[in-house]
């Protein structure tokens, strides 16, 4: 059979690294900017569109951060929280995404009132909307859970880490600390991840993306992170030879050894610099060493893409097969930060027969 982009689209996904705030509609960002009377660079849908794609395409890592001011700024509301949140679970469900970790940071949002606890709850709404509204007939659903994220240059992550343990009940499975690296080592905020370690908690940390091996290094050894966001220069610890021998370095072969996902986003990577094509994107050897890898879209605004286009993007650059993408969605789902149990009901009750069915 034919691997199609079509039968990609049908094929279950699994997303663990995805930004609430970085994959809003163009449209809802134009209608929720009149109603908060927020100022934007450009008037119709298909100019906003193409302003965010072309502000993140720079190349620049600071520059890419820039087009968060726009999303987050008509974020502000919880009804326009819980709108987003409601589409966001919309559009991965029609792009085949079976199960999600959504992250953002609640810090972000409070600029009109809001209080952190408002933020967190208006997701929930919003999540709990979008998982009802794409109920089948047949009772196959989406299931999506929060990541509550911490800005590295901000002094608030032991607040948001004591959030996400409130509300670990509640529909949001872990926290995460995100920003510009340079500058902002995660050991700045070890107190939150020592705190969360004492608290039986998940957290994954944005590290190795612009930044090299001590990012990971900090990451892993210093802060204890269950998964690793982006994580993709982890190949700087991977020498190939002329005659394609590889030989892992010692931080390399304890990422591989202790199968610690890798939160690859190839999309984004190539938009900010850290890849220069897909082709030439680490995940190719990364896959090939049979590292935990899996396949994210980071921000499917920024980057217009989704979790099809991600997959479809690494066949036509790798040719890789239905079985390949299957090896990366279980990747995920083992990595998951929900239940055992309820991560293994998905692999064997729609992960696999879902691929068995195409
Ligand atoms: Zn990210």
């Amino acid at each position: 059979m034919e691997l199609t982009r079509e039968l990609v689209r049908r094929a279950p996904k699994v997303l663990l690294h995805d930004h609430l705030d970085g994959g809003l509609r163009p449209g809802t960002v134009l209608d929720l900017a009149a109603r908060a009377g927020h100022a934007l660079p450009a008037g119709t849908e298909a100019e906003l569109a193409a302003w965010f794609h072309e502000a993140a395409d720079s190349g620049s890592l600071e520059r890419y951060l820039e087009t968060f001011q726009h999303t987050v700024g008509v974020m502000q509301s919880a009804e326009a929280i819980t709108r987003v949140a409601r589409e966001c679970v919309e559009d991965l469900a029609a792009d085949g995404v079976v199960y999600a970790e959504v992250r953002y940071a609640p810090e972000q949002h409070v600029e009109q009132g809001l209080s952190l606890d408002d933020v967190i709850a208006a997701v929930a709404e919003g999540f709990a909307q979008g998982m009802d509204a794409a109920r089948t007939p047949a009772g196959e659903r989406i299931v999506v859970r929060q990541l509550l994220t911490a800005m590295r240059h901000q002094a608030r992550s032991m607040e948001i880490a004591e959030l996400a343990v409130a509300w670990r009940d509640r529909g949001v499975a872990g926290f995460d600390i995100a920003g510009a690296e340079a500058g902002y080592p995660p050991t700045r905020h070890l107190d939150a991840f020592e705190y969360l370690q004492r608290e039986n908690a998940h957290f994954t940390i944005h590290a190795g993306e612009a930044f090299g091996l001590p990012s990971i290094w900090q990451a892993l050894q210093w802060c204890g992170a269950d998964r690793l966001g982006h994580g993709v220069r982890i190949v700087d610890d991977i020498e190939v030879a002329d005659d394609g021998t590889v030989t892992l370095g010692r931080l390399a072969a304890y990422v591989r050894d202790k199968r610690i996902p890798l939160e690859l986003c190839p999309a984004s990577n190539v938009q900010t610099g850290a890849a220069t094509s897909i082709a030439e994107h680490p995940i190719g050897l990364l896959t090939r060493l049979r590292f935990r890898v899996t396949v994210n879209t980071d921000n499917r605004l920024m980057s217009r893409t989704s979790m099809t286009d991600e997959m479809w993007s690494l066949v036509e650059a790798f040719g890789y097969g239905l079985d390949d993408l299957r090896w990366f969605t279980v990747n995920a789902m083992k990595s998951a930060f929900l239940p055992f149990d309820e991560r293994i009901a998905l692999i064997d009750g729609v992960v696999k027969p879902g691929y068995a069915a195409l």
